[in-house]
């Protein structure tokens, strides 16, 4: 039996081991924290739990290629509750407000109450949602290993929406924004992703999740990993928790095994990495190989930045009378961290009743979105000493806008966690604290690279970095695409579960 080294226990390491496992191979899991799940994660707090991943889950619905990976590897499965909430955010601007509803018809004709002089540019926005609906990316097979029968089918899926998504990908939520009248409605179009994420993005959002295929699932994040690590382990896959990956053992240009921080060396048949991508090349593969669309968005943050976040996790009584699930302020004074913060947002964990503490709190997450530059703004205060005494202030910050938010319970708030790119860089060994893959940009190119680096041989590259955006659906998108391709080079037919 063949063997195979997954580096990193998290969402693409625990999809590369089922199908391998299920193909007959025998695989060993190397995570180096104690608990696995990576990015998706979730933990406890002063009798709380805190979810640190899952505001949407797309594939849920029966019936899509995706839907059908993540029943394979556990991660949901017929029994699992999937929370939609229909409300999904509520945008507040001063005294004025609007609700985005997850059901088009709700989500148009309250927006066009909000901003009647924009009616004509809602119902095509809204219309623009509905066809993003039936985009789903082909995450089968990879292309590379495609036949005719395989790209007739994804010519037949895409392709009466390839044209739309070619021509939303080169447009900003800004631009597009440009066609509104009203204020309001054109900042919280400009503000509702991450920084610098283009249109085609937000629209693939709001598609799944007014489709009813995006939700979050009962346990949070952490109750999707257990149940992949469960699913994985009664296949008879092997993790290792708690020990680093130093780096991969090389002959001749052929991957050998690896080498922990112990200086223990495991030798296997063949590797696979679902690191961050930049920690791979440079630290496990010691900057000996190179790949052009790596490289080309390394060294250019500007046109493929990533996504980093600053958050603070508050307990809050769960008689809290808002229960919205998202809102989000425009604030009276900018936050001034890397830049101005004009807008703050804040999440109630509360419709999951079955995690710890939900008998009788609920895990608000107050938080903004950055990119690199949040990053360097919290790596320089780590470097000058004063890291504990930042997260302070932002943590009372924080508390402070809520109690704004949540005046009922105002006096019952109270900060549990501070979470900053400096602690998933720690976390996860990722390139400037990001937990997803590079930003989609008007300007960037589209990614999906094929899991190999040049010259050399036995290893493949997983992980939500090698396809455009990362997130969850890539990430096990591109742990079953490591198990087909090893099945391809040794010549076995990949075997469904
Ligand atoms: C706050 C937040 C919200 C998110 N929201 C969503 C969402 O709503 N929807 C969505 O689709 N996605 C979301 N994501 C992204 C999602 O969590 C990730 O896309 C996904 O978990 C990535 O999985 P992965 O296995 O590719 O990578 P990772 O989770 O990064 O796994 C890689 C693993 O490798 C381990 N590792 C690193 N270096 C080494 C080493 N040298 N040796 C051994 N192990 C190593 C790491 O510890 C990690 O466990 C969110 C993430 C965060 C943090």
């Amino acid at each position: 039996m063949k063997k195979v080294i997954i580096i990193g226990g998290g969402v693409a390491g625990f999809a590369a081991g089922t199908y391998l496992q299920f193909n007959g191979y025998q695989t060993e899991i190397i995570e180096k924290n104690v608990v696995a799940g990576g990015a998706c994660i979730g933990w406890e707090r002063s009798g709380c739990y805190i979810d640190g991943c899952i505001h949407w889950l797309s594939g849920v619905k029966n019936g899509s290629d995706l839907n059908k990976i993540w029943l394979d590897v556990n991660a949901i499965n017929k029994d699992t509750v999937i929370f939609k909430q229909d409300d999904l955010f509520k945008f507040k601007f001063g005294d004025k407000s609007f609700i985005l509803y997850s059901d088009l018809d709700k989500f148009q004709k309250e927006l066009i109450a909000f901003a009647p002089e924009d009616e004509k540019e809602i119902r095509r926005f809204a219309k623009l949602v509905k066809k993003f609906q039936k985009v789903n990316p082909p995450c089968f097979k990879p292309v590379e290993l495609m036949n005719l029968f395989d790209l007739l089918k994804v010519a037949f899926t895409l392709g009466g929406v390839y044209p739309l998504v070619s021509k939303t990908s080169k447009i900003s939520p800004e631009d597009y924004a440009n066609r509104f009248k009203n204020e309001a409605l054109r900042q919280s179009m400009c503000d509702f992703m991450a920084p610098h994420y283009n249109l085609m993005s937000m629209l693939y959002m709001l598609g799944h999740i007014s489709a009813d295929d995006a939700g979050i699932p009962e346990g949070g994040s952490l109750g999707v990993v257990k149940r992949m690590e469960e699913r994985y382990l009664s296949l008879g896959g092997k993790i290792r928790k708690g020990i680093s990956v130093k780096k991969v053992v090389i002959d001749n240009d052929v991957a050998k095994g690896v080498l922990l921080t112990n200086d223990e060396v495991l030798y296997s048949d063949w590797v696979v990495s679902t690191t961050p991508v930049e920690h791979c090349l440079v630290d496990l593969l010691e900057n000996k190989y190179h790949d052009k669309k790596f490289d080309m968005r390394l060294a250019n943050e500007k046109i493929y930045p990533i996504y980093t976040y600053t958050a603070v996790a508050i307990k809050c009584p769960n008689t809290v009378k808002d229960t919205s699930l998202s809102i989000k302020i425009e604030l009276d004074e900018p936050i001034v961290l890397d830049k101005e913060y004009k807008y703050l947002s804040f999440r109630n964990y509360g419709y999951d009743k079955t995690v710890k503490g939900a008998d009788n709190y609920c895990v608000i997450q107050v938080s903004l979105h950055g990119d690199d530059n949040m990053y360097y703004y919290w790596k320089n205060i780590k470097n000058s000493g004063n890291y504990k005494e930042e997260k302070s202030r932002i943590g009372e910050l924080f508390l402070s806008l809520a109690k704004q938010v949540y005046p009922d319970v105002a006096d019952d708030l109270k900060v549990i966690d501070v979470v900053t790119p400096c602690t998933y860089e720690r976390y996860l060994n990722s390139r400037h604290g990001s937990f997803q893959g590079f930003v989609h940009t008007k300007k960037g190119k589209s990614l999906m690279q094929n899991g190999r680096i040049k010259g050399l041989k036995n290893f493949i590259l997983a992980g939500q970095y090698i396809v455009q955006s990362g997130g969850l659906p890539s990430a096990v998108m591109s742990g079953r695409f490591s198990a087909q391709r090893i099945c391809h080079d040794d010549k076995k037919k990949f075997i469904e579960p």
